[in-house]
Parts: structure tokens; C-alpha cells; sequence
């Protein structure tokens, strides 16, 4: 067992791009934490527990007191001493001193924070609750509790944004030095307010060049500061990659609490209803929560090719022969031939990657290497 996620799904607003299973809706906070402890406690676990992640959602939006019967209630019912990496996911607008003390006063060693722009004008047309002094406050504020260890979430593609508002934020952010940034390409998810807001005009859809643009800029400035590019997403300073989110790449089982969670056992995926409602009920008439989908072979060889391919460590051509055999190896290899006559691929100790450079071409390149 790699880590524990824990989802808590409550937002004080919805932000315009957002798909996640939230919900404004807090009456309900109380007996969630409670059932989420309850379901930690009818969870079979195997093997130590490393990282334990609060995400959501918004963490920071549940009271302090609430927070502490959470991580209290999981402390009782999980062994968490092998714990080394304790990561919640904040708002900054939810960051004071107080709330920082009290994170730091529980254990919590990282801290995700959704900084997305330190542009103001683009925070306000995403429907962000902060604004970029905010976001350079709650961090000075972790900082000051003793939580040193902080990632950030950028966000490219933004409406409005342009390539010199980009290099301000990404200047911005190289400026506080967080330790680690994850940088997403703004997706139009189907059902969200930005979606319409796109159909009826109002926001126009940054263009695949801008896109490529940007994702350069990024790379360039991340990488002359030190940052390591270690999955498509996601940079580090050295020794600060994600645990949690690595062990999520590297195909380890994790397991999933709460409403909408879903957990791995090295084979299979369950996943939890996301419905508050139904979660809650499910959990306190005593029963698990979980809905467990049997994956076929090659469904489970498409994820980790997909999975591995989207790191800089690749994917170990030994983990696909044993998991998969004989058959699977060739198929890939024969696939990738291509790619490693044109350079989007390479090999070496065994293991297959996709450059740095090749990164913004990889849903293509993986799509050719699946069953
Ligand atoms: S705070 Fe996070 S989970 Fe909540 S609506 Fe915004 S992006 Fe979605």
C-alpha cells in the first residue's frame, strides 16, 4: 500500500472550469468526516502506509474542528507511523496564520495550493474566490507555521491570458520558489459553466499554438530554475517530487475515502458513489462503498502504459513482460519502432520514455503503443 487519498468534497463556490464530483452544500460536513472514519475503519489494508493525501474538493474549506476529528479519527483507525509525507490541498482565500498553525499543529508536512494564475483579471473570469495577493499571503503564511514543503497548481490557456501574462505568473511563481508546481492546459469540460460561457461566446478557447507556446515557455523557465520535469505535469526541486502522486504512476496500490474516491489493489479499481448522500448511507448502514470494475489484461496494460509514458522514468520493459507476457512486449515494441526511429521515443536501462521535448505530442505517441 503506497498511500491513502481522502476526498472531501465540499467547495465554498464553483469554479467555472471545474468537473470534479463538490459540492457548495456544507450541513452535511459532520456526518461525512464520520462516515469517512468509518469507512477507514472497515478497510482492509495491506503493507505500510507512506503518504496520506487530503484532497477535494476543498480541504481547506472544512472547520479546523472538523479537520482535526478527520486526521484524529483516521490516526485511530489506520496505522499511520510509516507516514512521511502528509499533503492537504488548500484555497488560499481559507490560508490565515490560524488556519496554517492548525494544519502544521496536525502533522500536515505539504500543502497543495490552487494558485491557477497571480493574474487577477484571469483568476476573476475562472470564478477563483482568490486573488494573486492572496495566494502570495496564504503561502508566506504556511511558510511562517513551519510548512515548507508548498506545490502550486498553474493553470495555462486561460482566457484572457497571453504569453507575456503567462510569463508574469510563471515569473511570479518562480519568485516564491515553491517547491513544487503542477501546470495543467485548461481543458472545456462538457457540463461546466466555462463550457457555456464558451458556447455563448463570451470566452474565447486559447488555440493548440498558443497552447504549445505556453507549455514551451514553461518548460524553459521551470527548467533554468532548477525545477525537474517529472511527469508531463509536474515539476520538482530536486528531492521534492510528489510521493503520493508518484506512487500513483509507478502502478502501487493506493486506497480512496470518502464520496467519489476511487482505490487501486495493483489489479483492479473500486470506486466510491459520488453522491454525498449515498455515500453516507452506504457507509453507516455498515456497508463498504466501493463498486469494484475487474479490468481485462490489456485494460490494465493500456493504463500503465499510459500511466508510465507520462514520466520521465518511463515505462520498464521487464514490468510489462511480467505483468503481461511475451505477446504484450512485442506489440509494443513493434509499435514504437516508429517513435524511436523519429526520436519521440528512447530506451535505455531498460526502460522507455518519451523526451521532454516530445511531451506535448505523447497523447498520440501512447494512444499508438495501447492493445
Ligand atoms: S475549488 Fe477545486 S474542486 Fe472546488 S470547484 Fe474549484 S477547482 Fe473544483
Amino acid at each position: 500500500m503506497a498511500g491513502i487519498y481522502v476526498h472531501i468534497p465540499f467547495c465554498k463556490q464553483r469554479c467555472a472550469y471545474c468537473d470534479f464530483y463538490s459540492t457548495v452544500q456544507h450541513h452535511l460536513v459532520g456526518s461525512y468526516v464520520e462516515a469517512v472514519v468509518a469507512e477507514a475503519r472497515m478497510r482492509q489494508i495491506e503493507g505500510e502506509i507512506k503518504t496520506l493525501y487530503l484532497g477535494g474538493g476543498t480541504p481547506s474549506q472544512l472547520p479546523v474542528q472538523h479537520l482535526c476529528s478527520l486526521v484524529d479519527g483516521l490516526r485511530q483507525a489506520l496505522d499511520l507511523s510509516h507516514v512521511d509525507e502528509f499533503t492537504v490541498e488548500v484555497n488560499p482565500d481559507d490560508v490565515s496564520h490560524e488556519f496554517a498553525a492548525s494544519l502544521a499543529g496536525m502533522g500536515v508536512n505539504r500543502v497543495s495550493m490552487g494558485v491557477q494564475s497571480f493574474i487577477d483579471e484571469e483568476l476573476a473570469v475562472i470564478n477563483r474566490r482568490h486573488d494573486a495577493r492572496g495566494a502570495l499571503d496564504a503561502i508566506q503564511a504556511l511558510r511562517g507555521a513551519g510548512i515548507t514543503n508548498i506545490s502550486i497548481d498553474l493553470i495555462y490557456g486561460l482566457p484572457r491570458q497571453t504569453m507575456m501574462s503567462w510569463q508574469k505568473t510563471l515569473g511570479t511563481a518562480l519568485a516564491v520558489r515553491p517547491q513544487h508546481i503542477s501546470a495543467y492546459n485548461l481543458s472545456y469540460e462538457r457540463g461546466t459553466r466555462l463550457w457555456l460561457m464558451r458556447e455563448r461566446g463570451e470566452v474565447v478557447e486559447a488555440d493548440d499554438k498558443t497552447c504549445v507556446e505556453m507549455y514551451d515557455l514553461l518548460t524553459s523557465m521551470l527548467g533554468e530554475a532548477g525545477y525537474e520535469h517529472y511527469e508531463i505535469s509536474n515539476f520538482g526541486l530536486p528531492g521534492f517530487h510528489s510521493r503520493h502522486n508518484s506512487s500513483y504512476w509507478d502502478f502501487t496500490p493506493y486506497m480512496g475515502l470518502g464520496a467519489s474516491a476511487h482505490s487501486f489493489d495493483g489489479k483492479n479499481r473500486s470506486y466510491n458513489p459520488p453522491s454525498l448522500t449515498d455515500y453516507i448511507n452506504c457507509v453507516s448502514s455498515g456497508k463498504l462503498p466501493g463498486v469494484v470494475e475487474e479490468a481485462e489484461w490489456w485494460e490494465q496494460y493500456d493504463e500503465m502504459v499510459m500511466v508510465a509514458l507520462r514520466t520521465s522514468r518511463g515505462l520498464l520493459l521487464e514490468d510489462v513482460a511480467c505483468r503481461f507476457g511475451d505477446k504484450a512486449l512485442k506489440h509494443l515494441l513493434s509499435n514504437a519502432k516508429q517513435y524511436f526511429d523519429n526520436g519521440q521515443l528512447v530506451c535505455s536501462n531498460g526502460r522507455i520514455s518519451i523526451p521532454e521535448a516530445s511531451f506535448m505530442m505523447s497523447d498520440g505517441i501512447i494512444r499508438d503503443l495501447m492493445w
